[in-house]
This record gives structure tokens, sequence and C-alpha cells, in this order.
């Protein structure tokens, strides 16, 4: 279709376990954006935090799990595959390079990740290859004059946030966007903790993934 670019989530973590305050939120942003797609991006070795507990392969087998019968959900494994570090900035360069230049590109982080953002290996980049949608997270809000994100970051937020999805139609990349995600106070460290101490995790994520986790004896603390 002419001038109608894709418009494409890009949907990043360690997923160890992927949950349901990853899911819900990918799907509400999906629908917030009209987004075409949604994709899961498994990090390998992700830098700036302890290693994954689970192998990139359990992971991903779980990712797969979870959003199976999600027509606009799909898993791009490319981190996996990479050897070394995973830097979104990268990602994002070799995507942006299949995708073309019109591609509506954005990257959907939590509300707690984007805080640390100025962290990230060449973060002003990424602005200049997709938007930046922050789901919200419990214990993260974001103050709208960008309060409290530290200077370099609370400038690029004051230029680039913007107050509605429509605001993000006409450009390939470079907005900022709160979506007013549901509040969903999960997360797969907690998920790790109940399940090492055999504690139940039934209804914080899917049951297949829960299946899986219990089949192969992942995070069973011993
Ligand atoms: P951990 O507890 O091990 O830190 P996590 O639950 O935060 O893991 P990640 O795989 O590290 O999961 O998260 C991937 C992305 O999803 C991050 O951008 C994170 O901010 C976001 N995210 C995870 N859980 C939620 C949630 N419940 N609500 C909103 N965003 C979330």
């Amino acid at each position: 279709m002419v001038n109608n670019p894709r418009s494409i989530g890009l949907f990043g973590g360690t997923f160890d376990p992927i949950h349901f305050g990853h899911l819900r939120i990918a799907e509400e942003v999906a629908d917030y954006l009209a987004l075409a797609e949604l994709r899961f991006i498994p990090a390998a070795n992700p830098l700036l935090r302890q290693p994954p507990v689970a192998a990139p392969g359990h992971r991903l087998a779980m990712v797969r799990l979870a959003i199976e019968g999600n027509p606009r959900f799909s898993v791009d494994e490319r981190e996996l595959r990479r050897h070394g570090p995973s830097y979104t900035v990268e990602t994002l360069e070799e995507l942006r390079k299949e995708l073309g230049e019109q591609a509506r590109l954005h990257l959907v982080i939590g509300a707690d990740a984007f805080h640390g953002l100025a962290g990230w290996h060449r973060w002003e980049r990424l602005f200049e290859l997709a938007h930046v949608v922050i789901a919200a997270r419990p214990g993260h809000g974001l103050d709208h004059g960008g309060i409290g994100l530290g200077e370099a970051l609370g400038n690029e937020w004051r230029s680039r946030v913007r107050g509605a999805p429509e605001a993000l139609r006409d450009s390939p990349a470079g907005a900022i966007l709160c979506v007013p995600t549901s509040l969903l106070d999960i997360s797969a460290s907690r998920i790790r903790r109940l399940l090492a101490r055999g504690e139940s995790v039934r209804y914080l994520l899917p049951g297949a993934v829960l299946d899986y986790i219990q089949a192969n004896r992942i995070y069973a603390g011993d």
C-alpha cells in the first residue's frame, strides 16, 4: 500500500520467564498504536544486569509458547544468535535496514527500564531509529516535566514526548510516548523466587509456560 508504512512494535527483554505483565502490556500497546505486528526480542547477554537464570533456548521456547495463537505477535531470535553482548541499538540498526526507512518502529519499554535508558550503549541513537513507547509499571511513575530522569534523558524527554498516538503516525522514529497500560505488579524475579521456594506462580504467567518450566525443572532452586 502506498503511503501506508508498516507500524511495528519491538519488545526486548530477558523474559526469564515471560509473564502476563509482558503479554498484557504488549497487547495493549499494539491496540493503542494500531500496530500491524509486535516482535518479542529475547536478549542473550544483557550488560546492565545479572545473567539470565534460564538458558537462551528455554527462554525462547517459553516466549514461543506464550505468544502462540496471537497473530500479531512473533519472536525475533537475532539477539540470541549474535555473539557477545546484546545491544538494543545494534538490533534496531539491523531492523531499520531490513524494514526500510519508512517503517514506523516502536521500541516498547517498561517505565522502570526507561529510567535507566541513559546507561544504554549509544542510547541517543535509539531515537533516530525508533519511537520509544513506555508502558506503565507500578512504582515507576513518570513526571510530566521529566523530573527524576537526569539531565540528558530529561532533555530528550522534554523535546520528544508526545501526548497521543496520532502524533507518531507521520514519522518513522524520534518521539517518546507513554501508554496508559494496565498496572500489573508482576515481575520475572518474583516468579523465580516463588518457584525456588516451591510456591505457586499460577495465574502470573500462561499455563503452557508454567508446564514447560515444571517439565524442564527450570528455577527449581536445587
Ligand atoms: P526481572 O524481574 O527479572 O527484572 P522483568 O519482569 O522486569 O524481569 P524483563 O524481561 O527484564 O522482565 O522485562 C522486559 C521489559 O518488560 C522491560 O522493559 C520491563 O520494564 C518490562 N516489564 C516487565 N514486566 C512488566 C510489568 N509488569 N509492567 C510493565 N512493564 C514490564
